[in-house]
C-alpha cells in the first residue's frame, strides 16, 4: 500500500474543507521507521460525504463510520506483479500470506458507546473532534494522528512518550478498555512482542484480572492474533506473556499443560516440554508460514498426557500419535481451514520420523519426502534438533539424499496402471490399490526395471487363482 496514496486521500478531504489525518498503526510505524501494513485515515467527514468525494468506495462498515477507498487500478497492477510459482517453497507461502491490502480505511471521528457483548460497540456516535476519536483506540502508541501536510504529530494520549520508552499502555482505564473489547488483551501481547516493548504494569494486571473473559472473543479472531504472534518474530516472548497473563491457560490449555513436564536430560538438556517448545518458537524464521509455526507450537502437544517414568528413563510413548489427535481438536476449535489443519496435523504426526531416515527403505524414504510441503517438515525437524541437544545428523542426511535423488526417481511414472490390471483380467476393487502400491514400492526400491517386469511381479505376488 502506498503512503503517497493515503496522503492524497487526506489532502483531498482537506480540499473539501474537512479535517483529516493519518491515524493509528500507520502513524506509529512511520514514526518507528517501519513500513506500515496498512493505512488508516480519520476525518470529520461522514461516510456519506466520503462516498461523495471519492469516485470509488466500499461502504463495508459505514454504520461504524468506515469507508474503504481502493487504490487506483494503475497502482494495483504494480502490487499484483505475478510471482513465480515454486512448489513446496517456504518463500512462496510467505509471499501469499503477505499480500498487500489494497484499500485505505477512511473512518469518521467517532465515540464508541456501550460494549455489551465484550466485542463490538452497541452504538457509534460521530464526532467532529479528533481528540475524542483517539480515546476509543486501544493503546497510546496506536492513538497518534499525523498531519501529513505539516508533518506534525497530534498526540492527545501520550503515545509519543510511550513509543520512545517502549511501553504498551491502554488509553484510559485499562480494565474498562479490556472489558469493552476482550480482543485488546491479545493485541497488547502481540504489540509488546512485535516491538519488544514492556506492557505497562497497570495494563498488564488488568489483563491478568480479565484473562478468563477472552473466551467471549470469536475463535477465528483469537486464532488470527495467535498466528500473528507466532509468525512475526519473537514468538517465545509472546508465549511467555500469554502464560504470565493467564491468557494461555484460556486459549491453549494444552500448551499451558507443558509447563513442568520433565524430559529425559540426555535428549533434552534444555529443560521441560514448555521450555523446549518456547526455544523452538524463538528460532522460527520470520516471517514464517502459519502452518509451520502452528506445527512447531503443537509438535509435542502429546507429551503431557503420555508422560511416563519407565525403568530406564522418562518416556512419551506414541506422543506424536496422541498429539496429532489433540492438534486436530485444537485446529477444529480455532476454525482452521481443512488445508491448514491437514498440514499442521501432518507436521505433528511425522515429526519423529526423522529419527528413522537412515533405516528407511528407499520407497519409505521417497514417500516420506513426498509429503506435501516437505520443506516445512524438514524445517520443523531442524528447529526441534536445535532446540534440544540432538545433532543435525538426520537433517543433513535427509538433505543430502534429497539433493542426490533425481525427481523422476522420487515420483516415477507408474509402471502399471489400473487399466493394465483390467487388461490382465483383474477385477476392480480394493485389491487394485494394494497391487498398485506394492508395484510402486518395488519400483521406488529399484526392484523393477520396466512394465513387463512389473506385470510379472504382479502375477507372481497376486496370483488370480488364489483370490477367486
Ligand atoms: P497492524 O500493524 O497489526 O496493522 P494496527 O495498530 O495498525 O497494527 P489495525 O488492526 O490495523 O492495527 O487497526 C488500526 C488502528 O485501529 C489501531 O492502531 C488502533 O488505533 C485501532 N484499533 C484497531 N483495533 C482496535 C481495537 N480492538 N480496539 C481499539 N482500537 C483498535
Ligand atoms: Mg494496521
Amino acid at each position: 500500500m502506498s503512503k503517497a496514496f493515503a496522503i492524497s486521500i487526506v489532502c483531498t478531504l482537506r480540499e473539501h474543507s474537512h479535517r483529516a489525518y493519518l491515524v493509528g498503526g500507520c502513524v506509529r510505524d512511520l514514526l518507528l521507521g517501519r513500513e506500515p501494513a496498512d493505512y488508516d485515515v480519520s476525518t470529520d467527514a461522514t461516510p456519506e460525504q466520503v462516498m461523495r468525494i471519492f469516485p470509488e468506495t466500499y461502504a463495508v462498515g459505514a454504520q461504524f463510520g468506515v469507508v474503504l477507498v481502493p487504490l487506483p487500478e494503475s497502482e494495483k497492477q504494480v502490487l499484483h506483479r505475478p510471482k513465480p510459482i515454486r512448489n513446496d517453497s517456504l518463500e512462496e507461502e510467505i509471499a501469499v500470506g503477505h499480500t498487500h491490502k489494497l484499500c485505505v480505511e477512511v473512518a469518521t471521528f467517532r465515540r464508541d458507546v456501550g460494549y455489551s457483548d465484550g466485542r463490538h460497540p452497541d452504538e457509534v456516535q460521530f464526532s467532529r473532534d479528533p481528540c475524542e476519536d483517539v480515546q476509543r483506540r486501544d493503546f497510546t502508541i496506536n492513538g497518534l494522528l499525523l498531519d501529513p501536510e505539516k508533518n506534525e504529530v497530534l498526540d492527545f494520549v501520550g503515545g509519543q512518550d510511550d513509543l520512545k520508552a517502549g511501553i504498551i499502555r491502554a488509553i484510559g482505564d485499562p480494565a474498562l478498555r479490556f472489558a469493552e473489547d476482550k480482543l485488546r488483551m491479545l493485541r497488547a501481547v502481540r504489540f509488546a512482542t512485535r516491538f519488544e516493548y514492556q506492557i505497562e504494569p497497570g495494563t498488564f494486571s488488568a489483563i491478568q484480572k480479565l484473562s478468563s473473559q477472552i473466551s467471549q472473543v470469536s475463535r477465528e479472531r483469537v486464532r488470527d492474533e495467535l498466528t500473528r504472534m507466532l509468525t512475526e518474530g519473537h514468538a517465545k516472548r509472546a508465549f511467555e506473556l500469554l502464560d504470565q497473563s493467564g491468557l494461555l491457560q484460556e486459549v491453549l490449555p494444552e500448551i499451558s499443560a507443558m509447563r513442568g513436564i520433565e524430559q529425559p536430560p540426555q535428549f533434552h538438556p534444555e529443560g521441560d516440554v514448555f521450555v523446549h517448545t518456547l526455544l523452538l518458537l524463538e528460532k522460527l524464521p520470520h516471517p514464517s508460514p502459519a502452518t509451520l509455526a502452528w506445527g512447531a507450537l503443537l509438535h509435542d502437544v502429546g507429551k503431557p498426557p503420555t508422560f511416563r517414568r519407565a525403568p530406564d528413563r522418562i518416556r512419551f510413548d506414541e506422543h506424536a500419535k496422541v498429539g496429532t489427535r489433540m492438534a486436530e481438536e485444537i485446529c477444529r476449535r480455532l476454525r482452521f481451514s481443512n488445508d491448514e489443519t491437514r498440514q499442521i496435523l501432518a507436521l505433528v504426526e511425522n515429526h519423529m520420523r526423522f529419527g528413522d531416515v537412515q533405516r528407511m527403505k528407499p520407497s519409505t524414504f521417497k514417500k516420506f519426502i513426498r509429503l506435501p510441503k516437505f520443506d516445512q517438515h524438514l524445517e520443523l525437524h531442524r528447529l526441534d534438533c536445535e532446540s534440544s541437544h540432538r545433532s543435525l545428523g538426520m537433517y543433513n542426511f535427509t538433505r543430502e539424499q534429497i539433493a542426490k535423488l533425481p525427481a523422476e526417481s522420487v515420483r516415477p511414472k507408474p509402471l502399471v496402471t489400473g487399466d493394465d490390471l483390467l487388461d490382465a483380467g483383474y477385477s476392480p476393487g480394493p485389491l487394485f490399490r494394494e497391487i498398485l502400491t506394492a508395484v510402486e514400492d518395488a519400483q521406488l526400491d529399484g526392484r523393477l526395471e520396466d512394465s513387463e517386469d512389473a506385470m510379472r511381479f504382479v502375477r507372481e505376488n497376486f496370483p488370480q487363482s488364489s483370490r477367486t
